[in-house]
């Protein structure tokens, strides 16, 4: 392996980035204390998602699920419904999975040890140096996407970060330069550089920190960094999804599988359709898999919904249950106005909204 860090002037780059940090690092809520429970809560938040978008979250969720033991303790249901949202809820059933586990078998106490800890239940080892060193002070890198942007652009590595080596890579530089005598920081600070200066469009190189010791700046090459290989192109998935009422005005809602996307959680049936006629294979879908006739109007809404690796192309159609029993899991009927105790998908929580404001020429309609 090469040495980028050889003749690195570790001391000065860390004096220089830690008190920048100290100077402009945001007050963020799960910054007020070190409680290894609530740090991990965040980072599993701020996996894939905005801070701004986190901030509320974080706060709703921990006041309802204070400690460890409030969210081992949890329905599963309650869970994602606080998690409503934020999407990708891999992440909030494997947070769960895992903090039932440290109460089982940790008394309740977030190991302390890398190796016990990544042995839980979606902890990866981004999670694993960041939840320790910020609570505990372990010295373990935390690299993820944006710190392997900062380090591509200031050891000018070119390697594709992409690749699962290349992370490894990093690691060994992190492991290199840290200062070890406050870990947490150390890693929060290159977090904060990714986030506030060093962003993956135009870097602020002018007012960075550390832009003396960068050699991406000084090749006048940063904004070329850092090699990423570009994904599959997505699939497109065309949808129709029925929202139907019975005759007392109740909304057939179904459950989703407890495994793959967006699993667990509540939607309004639906049925892939190949590009056309979604009418005819809703009703399809509702005479042959569950036994049920429907009368369904014409669509009141379209709209694409995009995951990193799917896009549903959803059409909404609005419709009557005709015959109306019995109506047994996956399937469940409930009142307008208990709908929105349910977790539901972002996408399904647009096609309630849709229906509800078109439900007058919806219910004209049939
Ligand atoms: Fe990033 Fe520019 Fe700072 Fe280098 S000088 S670390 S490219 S912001």
């Amino acid at each position: 392996m090469k040495r980028e860090t050889e003749r690195f002037p570790a001391r000065e780059f860390q004096r220089d980035l830690l008190d920048w940090f100290a100077r402009e690092r945001r007050d963020l809520p799960w910054r007020k204390d070190r409680d290894p429970y609530k740090v991990w809560v965040s980072e599993v938040m701020l996996q894939q998602t905005r801070v701004e978008t986190v901030v509320p979250y974080f706060e709703k969720f921990i006041e309802q699920f204070p400690t460890l033991e409030a969210l081992a303790e949890a329905d599963e249901d309650e869970v994602l419904k606080a998690w409503e949202g934020l999407g990708y809820y891999s992440r909030v059933r494997n947070l769960h999975a895992a903090v039932k586990e440290v109460k089982e078998h940790y008394g309740g106490k977030v190991p302390d040890n890398p190796d016990e800890f990544s042995k839980l239940k979606g902890v990866g080892p981004y999670t694993v140096g960041a939840v320790l060193s910020l609570a505990y002070g372990v010295p373990e890198p935390a690299v993820d996407g944006n710190v392997m942007r900062v380090l591509s652009r200031l050891f000018l590595v070119t390697d594709d970060i992409a690749k699962p080596s290349t992370r490894k890579r990093f690691e060994q530089i992190v492991r290199e330069i840290m200062a070890y005598e406050n870990p947490g920081a150390f890693n929060e600070a290159l977090i904060e550089l990714g986030a506030l200066v060093c962003t993956p469009r135009r870097p602020s190189c002018l007012l960075c920190p550390v832009q003396a010791y960068c050699r991406a700046f000084a090749e006048g090459v940063a904004e070329e960094l850092p090699v990423k290989t570009k994904k599959t192109a997505v699939k497109q998935v065309p949808l129709a999804v029925a929202v139907l009422a019975d005759h007392e005005g109740r909304i057939l809602i179904r459950k989703r599988n407890s495994t793959g996307l967006l699993a667990n959680l509540w939607e309004f049936p639906s049925c892939e359709t190949g590009g056309e006629g979604g009418k005819e294979k809703l009703e399809q879908m509702f005479r042959e898999q569950y036994g049920l006739q429907t009368e369904l109007s014409e669509p009141i809404a379209s709209f694409d919904h995009v995951f990193s690796h799917l896009v549903w192309q959803l059409a909404v159609f609005p419709g009557r249950l005709i015959y109306s029993g019995p109506i047994e899991e996956p399937l469940r009927l409930v009142p307008e106005d208990e709908i929105e105790a349910y977790a539901f998908p972002v996408s399904h929580q647009r096609i309630w909204r849709e229906y509800k404001e078109h439900a007058g020429e919806a219910r004209r309609l049939h």
